[in-house]
């Protein structure tokens, strides 16, 4: 990246006392890199100690969980990196990704798969839980691997995606006129290229039942160089009904590359939903949640679901009592018009819905 590496030395030599200006200066110069999103996919920050030394900090002051690194790799896009606050061990974007050695706590009720999604998993790649949608893995890859990830422990496997596998998911789609929604999760949907989302949007709208295409993303806000011109084309020219829920947990993550994304999306209709993961020293304040919904609200994204975090092995270190929980949505009600409070839910098996807890 000779071009961004210049760019980067003449901005710090020049008005060193502007560097310690807005991260969002920073997203603007970085927003100036020629790179796609495919090159930054390919060069994901892997190494522990890449990532700390990048944000100037010491990896002696908070060792990493070796077990889990191995199990599920450290995984960081390099415009995520840019939005975190560097020499700060607290910084909320960072905790999400950080592999830290609380990943070894074990505590009674966390499980691999405490979803039991292998039950309602009929077809490889399809997920049939809920009446009327399906859930189908688009692909196994994602863009950031988020610590708290209820599918950490997934079978990717042997549910990843070929064109073979969405052929059966389709006949299966198709044989069944009581669903009306299919909902692209993964991994990440998004990770997918514009050739492969363009087939399996083709399938789908052949399937007359079919009037809701859903996409559960994470990339809009790690990678939102992917929000381009050419995929909100694919996407305003299907006749499905597009709605894509992105899955964002703190303000900070809202930088101008990502407003600018989004609105892209939203000029072409797309309906913008968020889901975020109450998640403990992340976003387990109502202040902090407020001037999230805030914030997505003025790139016309409004909150969907606040999900308890599943217990998942590996993630006990991000957990909040549902006392705690209800007492943060009480008082976003009292601050906040009640379009900006998002519904606190908690995903269990063999339920019919998702529990609302308030
Ligand atoms: C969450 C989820 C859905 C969607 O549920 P909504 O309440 O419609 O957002 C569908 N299928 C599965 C397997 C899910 O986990
Ligand atoms: S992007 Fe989603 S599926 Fe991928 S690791 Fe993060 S939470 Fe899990």
């Amino acid at each position: 990246m000779p071009v961004a590496t210049n760019v980067g030395i003449i901005y710090r030599s020049t008005a060193f006392s502007i560097y310690l200006m807005t991260q969002s200066i920073f997203n603007v110069i970085a927003s100036n890199q020629p790179q796609t999103w495919q090159e930054i996919l390919s060069d994901l920050i892997t190494d522990p100690k890449e990532l700390v030394e990048a944000l100037n900090l010491n990896l002696d002051s908070k060792p990493v969980s070796m077990a889990e690194l191995r199990k599920f790799p450290l995984k960081v896009p390099r415009p995520f990196v840019l939005a975190m606050k560097k020499g700060n061990w607290s910084d909320p974007l960072l905790r999400q990704v950080w592999p830290s050695k609380e990943e070894d706590i074990k505590k009674e009720g966390f499980s691999p798969d405490p979803l039991k999604e292998k039950e309602v998993n009929p077809v490889a790649g399809l997920l049939h839980k809920y009446q009327g949608r399906v859930l189908l893995t688009t692909t196994s890859l994602c863009a950031v691997h988020c610590r708290y990830c209820f599918r950490r422990h997934f079978d990717y496997d042997s549910n990843s995606p070929s064109r073979e596998h969405w052929k059966n998911a389709i006949t299966y789609i198709k044989n069944d006129s009581s669903i009306r929604e299919v909902i692209l999760s993964g991994g990440d949907p998004l990770a997918a290229s514009d050739r492969q989302l363009s087939w399996l949007i083709e399938r789908l709208e052949s399937v007359q039942h079919i009037e809701t295409l859903r996409i559960h993303t994470r990339i809009p806000l790690v990678l939102p160089q992917r929000l381009t011109l050419n995929l909100s084309n694919l996407l305003r020219k299907t006749r499905l009904k597009v709605v894509i829920v992105i899955h964002c947990n703190h303000a900070q993550e809202i930088t101008d590359l990502v407003k600018a994304g989004l609105n892209l999306m939203s000029e072409c209709g797309i309906v913008l939903l968020n889901q975020s993961v109450l998640l403990a020293e992340v976003n387990d304040s109502s202040e902090i949640l407020a001037e999230l919904s805030q914030k997505l609200f003025s790139v016309n994204v409004l909150p969907y679901y606040l999900h308890m975090p599943d217990k998942v092995t590996g993630t006990v270190h991000f957990s909040v009592s549902r006392s705690k929980a209800l007492a943060i949505v009480k008082s976003m009600q009292a601050i906040l018009p009640g379009y900006l409070v998002p519904q606190l839910a908690q995903e269990e098996p063999e339920k019919p819905s998702k529990t609302h807890l308030i």
